[in-house]
Formats: structure tokens, sequence, C-alpha cells
């Protein structure tokens, strides 16, 4: 009896199925499709077997069993087939759920057809009483090859019309397959000795298993959570079949560094990360460094969760106890509050770097509401990488007018990103969030760059401007890398020190505040000079005036107009004015935007005027209009 190879597939078979089940496993759309596979090839296989052993041994059976064990056997076939398409059309149609649905109705049906015309069908039996040469013969098995040729065809057919929306690798493992297949039933045409179908259906088995179903892929190898890579499918799936889950984003923090992400021992967050796969009702995966995303099918469940992870982090971790390890969570009680993956892995992303900013504790419940200004964020968090990245970051020119010279001696450089309608975006809204990313260093140069390129293509000398004002973060301030940025840029373009200015703000911090000023030292003994921006708001006060190693304050359009409003204001103002004076350095006033404002100014001394009474910040080649006009007629 020649059922060899189908032994030898059978085997395989087994020897993979319980490879698979007892592997931990995703529950992933295209994982089911394939048990359907596997299952449908060992119920193919072992009828092929068991076919050949009735017809081989007709005295055990009468004849009708015989032709009904044959046609389950053809009727597998179909399955097989049935089974290989749609795992197939599972990725080309992944985003229209509703038109997958319907393809695997339609095909579904026709094979339903192909079986009952198989069972209906009259079958013949060959068996060449050599005991190694038997087969079927007969409508029923033609219809079998017509209706498997259509699956097969239709399979080949998405595979190389769906190209763009198929997982390369599934395209490449299902080809190979089909090629084997197709090989396989050559072969068993020409030498129908040889039955080796059975045995190339259970090798493609193997071959997808190997290739794309091993749910070793998902696995991280050092602790053994999904990784990455299963977090991606996983919500790909989430956002395609419209499913809701409840996610959690845990994320480790160093609590000896206060409100900033630390660094946690890979020992820690491996100890931590194996008390988390212990946890049931819950899919932990591993989403980069320290931080982890806990997905839960009931969000009833959530509360429960956090509690029990939060009580163990209550206990510590490591052995010493010196390292205390704290954890923040980014609850998305819905992720279908978002419109796809890309969103929500921003949102995760934008948690994690909000940490400081926790409000309940260490939960932060992302609802609409919150998702909504979020988004906006987000939204300018693009706008601002666009910019950057396709160098489409304006500085525009605010000219600032000497009451000295009669003469517009300098101008303040401001920033500009546009949105996607070409509209300007203040820089009141995305500073913040740029300082809040760390993009602001990036952003900072690229401002300073441009502002260097046109000092060194339009000499200021020629032009009556002594110096153009650049705005300094304070995150800038408290970044050690600064100065030597600067001065490099600076260099670059060859220009002289003395035709920058910086504005710098009050900071916060002791430490921002030491950096600031060796920063300061530096730039200064190169030749750069500064001023104190926002004197006269919540930001500022006296004393800073006097620590910090300025020429210039410039009060803020608040003061400017405070001062017309209420008597106490222009005392103060008078005041700071005469002490400012008296340390002998000058004054620009901001926001003079009226002839009696610009009069008032005058009468009190202020060295320089900067408002919308001469300009608003106007971009580069209208600066350079203004001042030839202004300067030189
Ligand atoms: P700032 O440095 O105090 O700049 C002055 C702001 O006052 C500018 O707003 C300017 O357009 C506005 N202004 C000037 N005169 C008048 C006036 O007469 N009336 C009114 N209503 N407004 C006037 P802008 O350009 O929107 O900038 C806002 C703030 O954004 C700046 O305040 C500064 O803190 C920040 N900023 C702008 N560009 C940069 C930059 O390149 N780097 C950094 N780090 N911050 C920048
Ligand atoms: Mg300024
Ligand atoms: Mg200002």
């Amino acid at each position: 009896m020649n059922i060899k190879a189908q032994c030898c597939g059978l085997a395989l078979l087994f020897i993979l199925l319980y490879y698979y089940h007892k592997q931990k496993k995703l529950q992933l759309g295209s994982g089911k499709a394939f048990t359907i596979i596997v299952d449908a090839t060992i119920f193919g296989v072992f009828l092929d077997a068991f076919s050949i052993y009735a017809i081989a041994n007709p005295s055990g059976w009468d004849i009708i069993t015989v032709k009904a064990i044959c046609k389950a056997y053809l009727c597998s076939i179909v399955a097989i087939s049935l089974s290989a398409f749609l795992y197939t059309v599972l990725d080309a149609y992944s985003d229209n759920v509703r038109l997958l649905k319907k393809v695997n109705l339609g095909y579904g049906i026709f094979s339903l057809v192909g079986i009952l015309l198989i069972i209906a069908l009259p079958i013949e039996i060959y068996n060449g009483n050599i005991s190694e040469n038997v087969y079927t013969l007969g409508p029923s098995v033609y219809a079998c090859y017509i209706f498997s040729f259509v699956l097969l065809i239709s399979t080949l057919f998405f595979i190389a019309t769906k190209k763009g929306k198929m997982n390369p690798h599934r395209r490449e493992a299902v080809m190979f397959w089909m090629l084997l297949w197709i090989g396989a039933s050559a072969v068993q045409f020409f030498f129908n000795q040889l039955l080796l179908v059975g045995y190339a259906a259970s090798l493609g088995c193997m071959i997808l298993y190997l290739k794309l179903e091993n749910p070793e892929v998902f696995i991280d190898r050092t602790n053994g959570l999904f990784n990455q890579n299963a977090l991606f499918q996983y919500l790909r799936q989430c956002f395609d079949s419209k499913e809701e889950k409840t996610l959690v984003g845990l994320t480790l923090l160093h609590s000896t560094v206060s409100n900033v992400r630390g660094e946690v021992p890979p020992s820690i967050s491996n100890e931590i990360a194996l008390y988390l796969i212990s946890l049931t009702n819950v899919t932990v995966f591993e989403n980069g460094d320290n931080e982890f995303v806990l997905a839960l099918d009931d969000p009833q469940q959530t509360k429960t969760i956090i509690e029990t992870i939060s009580d163990r982090f209550d206990e510590g971790w490591g052995e010493t106890g010196s390292i205390h390890v704290q954890e923040n969570y980014s609850i998305i009680p819905d992720i279908l509050i978002v419109p796809n993956m890309e969103d929500f892995l921003a949102l995760l992303r934008y948690g994690r770097t909000h940490a400081a900013e926790y409000l309940n504790g260490n939960v932060y419940v992302i609802g609409p509401e919150i998702l909504a200004a979020k988004k906006r964020e987000l939204e300018i968090e693009r706008l601002i990488l666009d910019a950057m990245e396709n160098d489409w970051v304006e500085v525009f020119y605010q000219p600032i007018y000497s009451t000295y010279h009669n003469k517009f001696t300098s101008a303040e450089a401001l920033v500009r990103i546009r949105d996607d309608e070409g509209n300007l975006v203040s820089p009141v809204r995305f500073i913040p969030i740029a300082e809040q990313n760390g993009m602001i260093m990036r952003l900072g140069n690229i401002v300073f760059d441009k502002v260097c390129a046109f000092l060194a293509e339009h000499n200021p000398d020629d032009l009556g401007i002594e110096y153009i004002e650049v705005n300094l973060s304070v995150v800038q301030c408290g970044n050690e890398q600064l100065a030597a940025d600067y001065i490099a840029i600076m260099k670059k373009y060859d220009i002289k020190p003395r035709w920058i200015n910086l504005e710098i703000t009050e900071s916060a911090s002791l430490d921002a505040k030491e950096i600031l000023l060796a920063n300061m030292k530096k730039l200064m003994t190169f030749g750069v000079r500064f001023s104190l921006d926002d004197f006269g708001t919540g930001q500022s006060n006296l004393n800073y005036i006097i620590d910090m190693p300025v020429d210039i304050v410039k009060f803020d359009r608040e003061m400017t107009n405070a001062y017309f409003e209420n008597g106490k204001a222009r005392y103060v103002m008078e005041a700071a004015m005469h002490m400012i004076q008296g340390l002998d350095l000058r004054i620009v006033s901001e926001g003079v935007e009226t002839k009696e404002q610009l009069d008032m100014m005058n009468k009190l001394g202020i060295d320089y005027i900067q408002g919308f009474y001469y300009s608003k910040p106007i971009p580069q080649d209208k600066y350079l209009a203004f001042i030839k006009e202004k300067n030189f007629s």
C-alpha cells in the first residue's frame, strides 16, 4: 500500500501542531486562519491515506463506504484550497472588513457548491490490484479538480494583484506553497505511483509556520513578553476589525531623578516583566525600553489590574532595595477613540513624555476631551517636525527703532511656521510644545542658522543695523551644548559676533541658571551680547537684572500697556527704568502700538521702541526693503 508519503506528511503536521499549541500566542486573525489550514490539511492527508487503504483492502468494506471515504477525501482537497485562499485574502482586505466578509462568503458558497457536487456526482474507483496503483476517477473527481483549480487560480490572482497590500512574507510563503502543490500534482499525474500531493500540502503548512506563523517571532527572547512587532500586529488587527480594547501604557521611572525619566536597571525591568507575564486576563507587550503596554478585553478590569501592579511596585524591586522604581499609567479606555494605529502610538508617546505632568498621582486617563487637546498638540508637533525636515521654518524680523539715532538700528528675529493651509501658526502656541518635546534645540539652531545666513548675505553695517536680537528658550539656555552650537554656526557663516544679541528670559531653576551663565560666558567671550526679555511679566524680578550680564532689558508689552492704565504700574515702571539706567543698561519698550504710547516712551527716555506702531514682524525681503526705505531716505 502506497501511503508512505501521507504518513510522513501526517508526522510533520503533528510535530508542527505540537509546537504550535505549546507556544504562547497572540490571538491574531492570521493565526486563526493558519490553524484552519493545518486542521484541513491533517484531515485531508488522513483521508488520503485512509481512502487508499480502503480501496486497496476492498474485502473489509462495502463499495458505498469506500466511495464515501474517497469523496470525503475529495471534499477535503476543496476545503484545503479554500483555507489557503482565505488565508491569502486576509491581508488584501484587512482594512475593509466588510468587503473581506463578502469575499469570504462568496468563495465559501462557491466551495460548498463544489462539495455538494462531489457528493452528488458518481465516482469510479480504479484498483490496479498490484496494490501499489489505486486511484479514483469520474465526474465527482473532475468536480474536485475544477473547484480546487478555481480556488488555486483565485489565490494566485490575489497574490499577483494585491501585491502592495499583502505582507510580502505571506505572499512569498503562499506562492511557494502553491507551486509546491502544483509541482506535486504534476508529478502525481505522470507517475501515478508517487502520491505526493498530501505530503506537499503538509510541507506547505510547515513553510507557513516557519516563515510567518511561528509564535516565537512575537516573543521577546529575554523576558518572554510579546514584543513590539506583536504589539503592532495586535493594534492593526484591533483597528482593522474595530475591536474595542482598553490599553494601559505602563512607564517605569527611576524615582531618584525627580520628574525626569531615569534609567531603570535592566535586571529590575526584567523582574518586572516576569511579574507582568504572570498576570491573568491581560495581554502584556514590551514597547521599547522601560515601557509596557497592557491590553484588556474588559474595561472593568482596569482598576483591579492597576491596583494589583501598584501593590507589587509598593513592595519595591531589586535586591538591594536602594533603587526605587516608580510607575506611571496612561489609560486609554477605548482605543477606538483614536482613528488608527499611528495616532495611538503617538498618543502613547505623548503619555510617556508628559509623565511628569500626571495629575491624579501616577494614573492618567486619556478620554475624548484630553484626546482632542492632545491631538491639537500632536498636530502642532507634526507641523514643527515637517517644517524642520523640509526647510519650511521661516524667520520674520520686527524692526526696532533707536530713539537716540533716530533710525532702525536693530530687529528681533521671530520664528514662524505654517499649518497645512499655509496660515502662520503663532509661536506662542508652538514654542512651548517644542520646549516640552525637546525639539526646541534643533528649532533654535535652525532659526539661528537662518539669521546668521541673512547677516552673512546682507552686511548689516551697510544697512545701519547694529545687531539682530534672537530669542533663546529657557530649555536652550539650560543646555550645555548651546554655546558650542551657536559659536559653530557663527563661524560657519563667518559673521561678526557683535551683530548678534541673544534674548534670555528668567529661568526657574538654579541648576539651569548656572548652565545659562556658563553658556553666556562662552558666548560673551566670543563677542555676543545679551538682552533680558519679558521684563514686567510674572517671569521677571529686579534681582535678576543685577545677576545677569545683559546689556539690554526689554519691557514687555504688558508693562508698556499697564503704564498707560494705572498709576501704580507707572510708578513701578519709572522706578525700574531709573534703576536699569543707573546700571548703565539700555531699555527696549515692546508693544508700542500708538502715537500716544510712542510720545510717552520718548519722553521717558526709553532707548529703543519695538511695536506695531512702526512695523509688525515681517519676512526678510520686506524687512530689507523697510530698512532701505526708512534708514536711507
Ligand atoms: P517675545 O520675544 O517677547 O517677542 C515679542 C512678541 O510681541 C512677538 O510675538 C511680536 O510679534 C509681539 N509684538 C511686538 N510688538 C507688538 C505690538 O505692538 N502689539 C502686539 N500685539 N504684539 C507685538 P510673536 O512673534 O508672536 O512671538 C511670541 C513669542 O514667541 C516671543 O515673545 C518669544 O517668546 C517666542 N518666540 C518667537 N520666536 C522665537 C524663537 O525664534 N525662539 C524662541 N525660543 N522663542 C521665540
Ligand atoms: Mg523676544
Ligand atoms: Mg519680549
